[in-house]
């Protein structure tokens, strides 16, 4: 029973090391989510520095080619400029002019044409022959410009298409001035737009990125990829331009274009020798593509992980609730076994031992019926308590039952320390382990010595209830003085005998036997002399019985019987003779009989019983012939004589051998054959 409360205790930790590691997969969780959501933070500022880098440095790039194609134009209209300064514009300069911007229009790729215009606005040359454009500058935004600013400034104008191929054109103009400082005119050079593209073409920027010409003042000079609305338009109105192109010589932003709606990592730089920037767009989306690659395969492993932990979490947390229902159920079962044990307690005498029979628990009871203390028993083997009551066997067949793991039952007698013994009913339980094999027992016992007493009581007054019995059985069946049979048991044989020679034939004889003067004897001697005097008596008669189914009984009184079955009239005056000398010899001395001594007369009658013939003839006979003794003078045998035409029917008379003629004389009246015992000797 200990070990039931051992085994409780020794699963009680382990809740405590569940609820330890459900608690670290939640944790493991939030910390792998955590970290994934810092590196997945750090990958994307990351991702997004370079992104901005990125922009930064092709900004940069960007701007440092258009101020090369800048600078092809700002070369032309040097030369112009100088070569007004040097002649007024007549005929001959104008041809002179017109070669040199041929000249110079040919050897910069990126110029479309050059031309100049006077004060009044009529082109007085170009790179193309007269006619190719309009004659008047006087509609143009940059002539305009020009005229009313007396700034010597470069001037990058609204792009236009280009009337003879429709190709898009950036103006850029300078005004030339008189020598006081007047308005003369205006030098432009047309600047192939495509030149530019062609060259933002060629950057690897990867999708949806984009390159833009932008003047100082906003206005889009170009944009790749070419979107036609775009030219010429001004950004000033927008966020961007306020907030950043307007404020700094460079920067970096994040905006949404409001040409093509796409989100961009955008980077500007400002030049420092013209009034435009160049602008440079990464797609944010293309951008944080590899970032967002990365950071979902990084999600879908840390939710795997997170799966995982989460699942095992669930396990162990189901396993505990199971394991929380289960310690419960074992605590309630370990109540109940702890109520059980205590009415066990109560109740019995318990004891458990292990393999080997050593006593490892032991109750109060037990203590008490084997008057052992507990530290006396522990350890001890059980077989101290053993008593010689029981044999090799008994204990063999015990062990034998419960080492197979069976349970034995049954009355055992045990020795207490102070050697007194007592009983107890006793049930042995094995204990099994997993294999079914017994590691303890457990003997519940009764103490049933009050029984026990009582059971042997009860014996002691059986037997001597049944010796009672037999008492009776032979008080029934024999005479209490004598010791012989007594009438009763003669009248059982007789009758029985009596059958018998009826159905198989063969006679059967009778002596009546009667002490002679015997009153006189008590008178004489006393009752308790009469009585052993009937004992010697009785043992004389008793001593003549021969054969096996002879039968000496007390017939009352002074009175007794010998039946002789398979035996006729002679053989019983034999017997009857021989009964007679014993008493005689017997020599019991009775004053009140003529002879001095005790004398018996016995009365012989033989018959051969047929079918039908009764018992009482022959005792008749017998008795008649004692009777006819008596009188004849008693200490004598009598034969009865009768005629045998006066015999009872079924009765033959018996012819003894050697009488004398007078004694088996047919008489009408039974004639008594008196012999002496001399007489009958001599015959
Ligand atoms: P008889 O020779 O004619 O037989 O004379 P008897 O004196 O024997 O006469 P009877 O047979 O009448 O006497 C029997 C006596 O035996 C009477 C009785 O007192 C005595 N008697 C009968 N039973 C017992 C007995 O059990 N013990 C003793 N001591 N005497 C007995
Ligand atoms: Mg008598
Ligand atoms: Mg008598």
């Amino acid at each position: 029973m200990a070990s039931i409360t051992g085994n409780i205790m020794s699963l009680a930790w382990r809740p405590t090391r569940l609820r330890w590691r459900t608690s670290t997969a939640v944790w493991a969780c939030l910390a792998l989510v955590a970290a994934a959501l810092v590196f997945e933070w750090q990958s994307y500022s990351a991702a997004m520095a370079q992104a901005q880098r990125d922009s930064r440095n092709l900004s940069a790039s960007v701007l440092r080619h258009t101020m090369a194609f800048m600078r092809q134009a700002d070369i032309v209209i040097g030369m112009v400029v100088r070569l007004h300064e040097g002649a007024a514009l007549d005929t001959g300069a104008r041809t002179g002019l017109r070669e040199v911007i041929i000249a110079q229009a040919g050897a910069q790729p990126g110029i479309e044409d050059v031309y100049v215009y006077g004060a009044d606005g009529t082109l007085a040359a170009s790179s193309w022959a007269q006619g190719r454009y309009e004659a008047s500058a006087l509609g143009r935004e940059y002539f305009g410009f020009h005229r009313a600013t007396a700034r010597d400034v470069l001037h990058l104008g609204k792009p236009y298409r280009a009337e003879h191929d429709g190709q898009w054109v950036l103006p850029v103009s300078r005004r030339l001035s008189t020598s006081d400082g007047g308005f003369a005119g205006i030098v432009v050079v047309a600047m192939r737009a495509s030149h530019l593209s062609e060259h933002y073409a060629q950057l690897d920027l990867g999708p949806d990125a984009l390159v833009a010409l932008i003047t100082r003042e906003g206005m889009v000079l170009t944009r790749h990829p070419f979107v036609e609305k775009a030219m010429g338009m001004s950004l000033r109105d927008t966020a961007m331009y306020r907030d950043h192109y307007a404020r700094s010589e460079q920067g970096t932003f994040i905006a949404t274009s409001p040409v093509d709606g796409i989100e961009r990592i955008a980077s500007f730089k400002h030049s420092s020798d013209f009034p435009v920037m160049a602008v440079v767009g990464l797609s944010k989306a293309h951008a944080l593509a590899a970032w967002w690659q990365a950071a979902l395969v990084n999600m879908a492993i840390v939710g795997v992980l997170v799966a995982l932990l989460g699942w095992g979490g669930w396990r162990h947390q189901r396993l505990l609730r199971q394991q929380q229902g289960t310690l419960g159920s074992l605590a309630a079962a370990n109540r109940r076994l702890a109520d059980l044990e205590k009415a066990i307690d109560e109740h019995a005498v318990v004891a458990v031992t292990d393999v080997k029979g050593r006593i490892v628990h032991a109750n109060d009871k037990f203590c008490a019926l084997s008057k052992y203390t507990l530290p006396e028993l522990l350890g001890a083997n059980h077989r101290v308590l053993k008593s010689e009551r029981h044999d090799k066997d008994f204990w063999r067949a015990m062990w034998r039952t419960v080492a197979r793991g069976g349970v034995w039952q049954g009355e055992v007698c045990n020795r207490a320390k102070d050697g007194s013994e007592y009983w107890v009913n006793a049930t042995v339980v094995p204990f099994l382990d997993e294999r079914g094999r017994p590691v303890q027992y457990i003997a519940i016992r009764s103490d049933i010595t009050a029984r026990k007493q009582a059971e042997e009581q009860l014996r002691q007054a059986h037997e001597r209830l049944s010796d009672a019995n037999a008492s009776l059985a032979r008080l029934a069946a024999f005479d209490a003085l004598t010791g012989l049979p007594n009438r009763r048991q003669f009248d059982e044989t007789f009758a029985k005998e009596h059958r018998r020679a009826q159905r198989l034939g063969g006679p059967m004889a009778m002596l009546m036997v009667d002490v002679d003067h015997f009153k006189q004897f008590n008178d004489t001697y006393g009752h308790a002399t009469g009585d052993e005097c009937l004992k010697a008596v009785a043992q004389a008669t008793q001593g003549v019985q021969r054969r096996p189914g002879d039968l000496a009984a007390r017939w009352g009184g002074e009175e007794f019987v010998v039946l002789l079955p398979h035996t006729d009239a002679e053989g019983a005056l034999v017997v009857a003779e021989r009964l007679r000398e014993a008493v005689q010899a017997r020599a019991i001395a009775h004053r009140g009989s003529p002879l001095g001594h005790v004398s018996v007369s016995v009365g012989v009658h033989a018959v051969q019983p047929l079918r039908g013939s009764s018992m009482a003839e022959l005792m008749n006979g017998a008795d008649q012939a004692l009777y006819q003794a008596k009188h004849a003078g008693r200490n004598r045998v009598q034969l009865l004589a009768v005629a045998q035409e006066d015999a009872p029917s079924g009765v033959q008379i018996l012819k003894v051998a050697g009488l004398k003629p007078r004694a088996v004389q047919p008489a009408p009246r039974p004639v008594a054959v008196s012999l002496s015992s001399e007489a009958l000797l001599a015959s």
